[in-house]
């Protein structure tokens, strides 16, 4: 048998601090479900003094995993944040609290202002104060990539003395080149005492497109966690990507001597939801899960795959969820069809949930005939998104054409019930609806990016569109909206990138 690798998920962390990647409580829960099917071992579910929202997704994130996956909480070495994360942990069945202090001369001079004695002292005291209140701690040596071995050595032990259960060697900045990182990850294990009773774990960056590979030498040199999210979110240029992991494992298990227990038949949609969610985009020719990952165009590799598969393909595309996409079902499809279809895509969606996802659906299928999995992901999403609205879509208008000036007419309900109209003229006929918008909702914001992507394929598909909005603090919210209109998608996106803005400001008025 060879090692199990643990697969410890940050999606909704690491993943979620990604600019412009923010998602509420609901949206996490959403991915923490999928999380689950895909029978990762650790989920990192928040860091909860950051905010009452991440402190609350936390908790909900532990009651729902209950014996199913460790859920892990960051918290920095500072008394208070251990409390908090304890707390939002009272209830789960496996906790884990993840502390941890930086230990790069840049991270110890310039950023935290400590000596290494004081460094070696945090890090004593931030495992034992979390050790009073669950078993399994683990500890990150921030920007581990950039640090003396020798201090490595001394601090990894210290934590390892104190209590850890795990300790992560993070290339925080991406700054490492494969070889060298294995070699730091065989320093350890040769230089620190009972480090082999431990669970070494590797958290890595993708500044310099290295990710992954950073993340197999790490295995290669004896970690046995790694730390990943979907699609590789994350600060920057991104996290480690756990489809490119795991199946890099599977298609090399011997020579690792290493596997893990994912289930690798969710990729794909685990791909697309929290790409959904978050706006967040995969790019084409994204290993594994992107659009072109299985697509052949010259006709030679055509001819081989034709052939046998592998001639040039070293992944059967079933083994990752994809080319799976069915027509499901039709108007003439009833309730307990759809509700039967989502329970098989992961969404258990009851009563008035239900009925409003219904109605979606008959709507759409009489636009377009078939309704593909896609189709219900997205307007299970389009109904998430509608939930905590500050304003929703009543009505909108558009005309334009050559040579008219582009107007829109737009109506909006708040949530006081009240129903208010306007129009705008503008440049195009999006701008014209945000500027309508504005006029409503009055909120100081930039748009600095607009995309739109069908769902499916044909003239008659969803459009789905993303908006990223900047308020003047700089934060970034992201807005996605799915309709058979565009118009009517981006007047959708355009108001979910507002309402996130508006439910922020919000939260942190608290
Ligand atoms: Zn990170």
């Amino acid at each position: 048998m060879t090692r199990k690798i643990q697969i410890f998920d940050t999606t909704l962390r690491d993943g979620e601090q990604s600019p412009g990647a923010s998602m509420n409580t609901e949206e996490k829960l959403v991915v923490a479900r999928e999380l689950l099917r895909l029978n990762v071992d650790v989920i990192e579910a928040g860091f909860p003094i950051s905010s009452p929202g991440d402190f609350e997704s936390v908790r909900r994130i532990a009651e729902l995993a209950g014996d199913q996956a460790t859920v892990c909480a960051l918290t920095r070495a500072v008394e208070k944040d251990i409390d908090s994360a304890a707390d939002a942990l009272k209830y789960a069945k496996r906790p884990r609290i993840h502390t941890g202090i930086g230990v790069s001369p840049s991270h110890l001079q310039d950023k935290l202002r400590i000596t290494e004695e004081e460094c070696l002292k945090r890090t004593a005291h931030c495992v034992s104060y979390a050790k009073q209140f669950v078993e399994d701690v683990q500890f990150y040596a921030e920007d581990a990539g950039r640090s003396d071995y020798d201090f490595l050595v001394r601090v990894i032990q210290t934590a390892i003395d104190n209590g850890a259960t795990v300790v992560n060697i993070p290339d925080t900045t991406g700054y490492s080149l494969p070889e060298e990182f294995g070699r730091r990850i065989k320093y350890l294990m040769d230089n620190v005492n009972g480090i082999e009773n431990v669970t070494v774990a590797v958290h890595c960056h993708n500044d310099l497109g290295m990710a992954t590979a950073l993340a197999m030498e790490g295995v290669k040199n004896g970690a046995t966690q790694i730390e990943c999210t979907i699609n590789g979110l994350g600060e920057r240029a991104g996290n480690t990507a756990m489809e490119e992991v795991v199946m890099a494992i599977r298609m090399h298990e011997q020579e690792l001597d290493a596997h893990t227990d994912v289930n690798t038949r969710e990729f794909l949609k685990a791909s697309r939801l929290v790409s959904s969610i978050t706006g967040m985009n995969v790019q084409a020719n994204k290993a594994i899960v992107g659009a072109n990952a299985f697509a052949h165009s010259s006709g030679i590799h055509q001819d081989g795959v034709l052939k046998k598969r592998d001639t040039y393909e070293i992944i059967d595309p079933a083994d990752v969820g994809a080319g799976q996409s069915q027509i499901v079902l039709t108007a003439r499809s009833g309730h307990a069809a759809l509700k039967h279809r989502l329970e098989e895509l992961g969404y258990e969606l009851d009563g008035e949930a239900l009925d409003q996802v219904y109605g979606a659906f008959l709507d759409l299928a009489d636009k377009k005939k078939e309704v593909y999995d896609e189709d219900l992901e997205s307007l299970v999403n389009e109904r998430d998104r509608n939930e905590n609205a500050i304003y929703m879509l009543e009505g909108v208008q558009i005309s334009c054409g050559f040579p008219l000036t582009p107007t829109a007419t737009v109506t909006l309900r708040n949530q006081a019930d009240q129903v208010v109209t306007a129009c705008e003229f503008g440049t195009g006929p999006i701008d014209a609806m945000c500027k309508a918008v504005d006029k409503i909702v009055q909120v100081d914001n930039d748009l600095t990016e607009y995309a739109v992507q069908s769902v499916t394929r044909g003239i008659d598909a969803l459009g789905e569109v993303t908006i990223r909005v900047t308020d003047p603090s700089g934060s970034i919210y992201t807005g996605r909206g799915a309709d058979g209109d565009i118009v009517v998608s981006s007047t959708k996106a355009y108001l979910n990138a507002l309402n996130r803005l508006l439910n922020d400001k919000k939260e942190h008025r608290r």
